[in-house]
């Protein structure tokens, strides 16, 4: 039989916990950390978790330190109830759910300067936001000290930050990164695909099939990296996105733009449907 997971709120209190369950097992434990809201690209990463680990803990915290001023923190989407009832059907054993007082008490202002490829892409555009995740990782990993910890290729900088910082700081966890998860119609699942009109989401296709498309272009020879670029550029907006953060064709470890597209390659897109910002990448062998 299927039970509810354990929603735990304090730090204390999920060491406690899963220092009681390990017990003097050698129990594997995987942490998920997300916002809620949760859809079948979390669900991927629990199931993941659930298959490799002894013990399955789910995080859901919306990190204020990661919103900018202007984004969506407010109206960012909150649905306990639901969440837990996702987890629930996939037998998630633990689920973290603290109170910002709890990350954030008062007086505590430590922070952790992200690595160098956080200033790039993504952090062009939201300057402190790689900050905000790398502090708030941190503090996740550090109170529930998992073994291994799961991550999704949709947020692909966001990964590649956490691998350097793990790192660089000698975090003991492994970090597993999952594929992208997206609807039939090749949307790749967000939280905000919520906020879409159906006009919009039918423009927000336009992030996939991009992708797919500069894929085609150098699968069939193309190298010129900034050719393909401003080609990737034009067909959003052709599409009918509002505005176009990056279109950018990488390397997938050093994240630096590709002038001359030859080895593996990642293409990333960060663009705004009306109000809404998506993003989006695919790996390119
Ligand atoms: P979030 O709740 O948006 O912070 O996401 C929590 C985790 O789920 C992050 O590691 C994301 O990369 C991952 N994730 C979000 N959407 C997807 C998706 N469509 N496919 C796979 N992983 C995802």
């Amino acid at each position: 039989m299927v039970q509810a997971p354990v929603v735990i709120n304090g730090i204390a209190a999920i060491r406690k916990e899963i220092q009681t369950r390990r017990g003097s097992k050698q129990l594997r434990v995987g942490l998920v950390p997300t916002m809620g809201a949760l859809h079948e690209g979390h669900l991927s990463l629990a199931r993941q978790a659930k298959e490799h680990c002894d013990l399955t803990v789910v995080s859901i915290f919306v990190n204020p330190t990661q919103f900018a001023p202007g984004e969506d923190l407010a109206k960012y989407p909150r649905t306990l109830e639901k969440d837990l009832a996702m987890l629930e059907a996939i037998g998630v054993d633990l689920v973290f759910h603290p109170g910002s007082e709890e990350m954030y008490p008062a007086g505590c202002s430590t922070t952790v300067v992200p690595p160098s490829l956080a200033t790039l892409l993504e952090g062009e555009f939201r300057t402190t936001h790689f900050a905000g995740v790398c502090t708030i990782v941190l503090k996740l990993l550090n109170a529930v000290q998992p073994d291994v910890a799961y991550f999704g290729q949709k947020d692909f900088q966001q990964a590649a930050v956490i691998k350097t910082m793990v790192a660089d700081l000698n975090v003991a966890v492994e970090v597993e990164v999952c594929p992208i998860v997206r609807d039939d119609d090749g949307l790749a699942l967000s939280s905000r695909n919520r906020y879409l009109s159906d006009e919009q989401r039918a423009i927000a296709l336009s992030l996939n099939r991009t992708l797919q498309h500069v894929a085609d272009e150098i699968g069939g020879g193309e190298t010129d990296g900034h050719l393909l670029m401003a080609e990737m550029r034009q067909r959003l907006i052709d599409a009918g996105v509002t505005s176009v953060d990056y279109a950018a064709i990488c390397d997938p470890v050093t994240l630096t733009v590709l002038d001359e597209v030859a080895k593996p390659a990642v293409a990333l897109i960060a663009c705004h449907v009306g109000e809404t910002r998506l993003i989006d990448n695919l790996l390119i062998h």
